[in-house]
């Protein structure tokens, strides 16, 4: 896959503050790129330099070949954000919100009305086209806010906590509309706040801390940072104590499987397998093909929060009291 953004040692600083520290990464065309990290990490300053609307100190960013220092007119053409605030016109309809964000990018006319159509159905907002902004509940908003960031059709979006506030079913619609982006050939760079969120919808995860990459990978590959295996928890039973040992040796020889022990004390087999294997159905049939009976199963994996946890050492939802 070609990369469409690169990052390269880049720095920004505020005064002795160094918020972003040396950043190096790229994204891929036709991902969705989660940016993860704690408050403060820098995402929205990288987020701000990316797009555009904030300067940087030192390094290199490329975006769709054209270098941020040099291009920043073209590399705005290529962009949609839709940023952390809500930055819409409380006076104005949801259709003309969109409209006055689309013809910054030059869109007139006839293809502007059906940019701003396409948009507000894009986003389920088809029929609020002539309701207020103000009149607007906090996930119609929001969902306002993502069809202000797309309407010029940007070949990469960025979104810098795009479900910041909204109720379960806004949420879910506004995943589903950045799977259906991502199908239709945009890119996506992707922050929350809500760990389940980013596990759920990115194809790679970045995590930053204190301004610099600290891991970049697939969810798994991240939790490989961590550990490499999960364990598997039976509750079996068998008038046969010694056919429960068998069969915990039998697994121990699996492949894919790293340590078998059956505990007669807890009356479970625990199976240590590599992280890789996500089909366990050839660790059960052996058991119960035995006559074993099984009556509770378990898997325990490091998930990606402890994972976060490890890597940066604060939790991602830590507030910060001020
Ligand atoms: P959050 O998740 O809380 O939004 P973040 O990862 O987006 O955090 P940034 O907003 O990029 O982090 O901030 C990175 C650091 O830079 C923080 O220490 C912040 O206080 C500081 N910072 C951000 N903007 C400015 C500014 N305009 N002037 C001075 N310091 C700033």
């Amino acid at each position: 896959m070609n990369e469409i953004v690169r990052v390269e040692k880049l720095t920004k600083r505020y005064g002795d503050l160094i918020a972003v520290d040396g950043l190096s990464f790229e994204v891929r065309e036709g991902e969705i790129f989660g940016f993860l990290g704690p408050n403060g990490a820098g995402k929205t300053t990288t987020l701000n330099i990316l797009t555009t609307l904030a300067d940087f100190d030192k390094g290199c960013v490329t975006i769709a070949g054209y270098d941020l220092g040099k291009n920043a007119r073209e590399i705005k053409a290529l962009i949609g954000l839709v940023p952390q605030e809500i930055a819409l016109y409380s006076e104005l309809t949801a259709e003309e919100n969109v409209s006055f964000f689309a013809s910054l990018y030059g869109l007139k006319g006839r293809v502007l009305k059906h940019a701003v159509q396409d948009a507000l159905e894009f986003v389920g907002l088809g029929g609020d086209a002539k309701k207020r902004k103000g009149k607007m509940s906090g996930g119609m908003q929001r969902r306002l806010n993502i069809a202000c960031g797309i309407a010029h059709g940007p070949k990469l979006i960025v979104m810098d906590e795009p479900t910041v506030g909204v109720d379960a079913r806004s949420r879910e619609h506004i995943m589903n509309s950045i799977r259906t982006l991502r199908e239709r050939g945009a890119t996506i760079i992707y922050t929350s706040h809500y760990m389940p969120e980013v596990q759920d919808i990115a194809d790679r995860i970045a995590i930053i801390d204190k301004g610099r990459l600290v891991a970049v990978g697939t969810e798994n590959e991240l939790l490989e940072y961590v550990t490499d295996f999960r364990t598997i928890e039976l509750d079996v039973s068998s008038r046969d104590g010694s056919a429960l040992r068998a069969s915990a040796q039998t697994l121990g020889a699996l492949p894919g499987v790293r340590r078998s022990v059956y505990s007669e004390a807890s009356g479970m087999i625990r199976v240590d397998v590599d992280l890789n294997i996500s089909d366990i159905t050839p660790v059960l049939r052996p058991i119960l093909e035995s006559g074993i009976r099984v009556s509770g199963v378990r898997t325990e994996a490091p998930d990606l929060e402890t994972t976060f946890l490890a890597l940066t050492g604060g939790a991602l939802n830590e507030e910060v009291n001020l």
